[in-house]
């Protein structure tokens, strides 16, 4: 996984044929590349893998040692992408499955996480304990753990 955009499309408002070809096949969205551009401007050294917009949250998801710099002092970029956006924004590591999977059903538990194999191959079985703690819905919880992982997913609500 990359950053949306390369550095030289950060500055500018046209788009490389690389970044553009990415945006022609759904791999980067409008909201990921204007937000990609305004934190470039709040912190050059920061950048995020996705993005990904639910009901309640836009959550930004990055490898775990850029949090700080996508956070900023004392929050301070975040403010400014919730001033943005309008909305509540949420920053998540990637890195680690299980960790990411909990922090999105918390309060709610994680009970398991399973391989479990399909037609198609195989995908990630998550079975949610205390369902209706959830903050957000079991299907954004899938959909994020997907675009994280680049794995199929499916979460399980008890
Ligand atoms: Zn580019």
């Amino acid at each position: 996984m990359e950053a949306p955009l390369c550095m030289d499309c950060l500055n500018r408002i046209m788009l490389c044929p690389a970044c553009q070809k990415k945006f022609d096949d759904g791999l980067i969205t409008a909201l990921e590349m204007q937000i990609a551009r305004i934190l470039y401007k709040l912190n050059p050294n920061a950048t995020f893998k996705h993005l990904v917009e639910t009901e309640e949250a836009v959550i930004v998801l990055s490898e775990k040692k850029m949090l700080g710099q996508i956070i900023g002092q004392g929050g301070a970029n975040l403010q400014k992408l919730r001033d943005f956006l309008g909305k509540q924004v949420k920053v998540l590591g990637v890195d680690d499955f299980a960790s990411l999977a909990e922090s999105l059903v918390s309060p709610a538990e994680v009970k398991s996480i399973n391989k479990v194999f399909t037609k198609n191959g195989e995908k990630q079985k998550v079975v949610v304990r205390d369902g209706e703690k959830l903050r957000i819905n079991s299907v954004d919880v899938g959909r994020i753990l997907e675009k994280a992982s680049g794995l199929e997913v499916e979460v399980v609500v008890e």
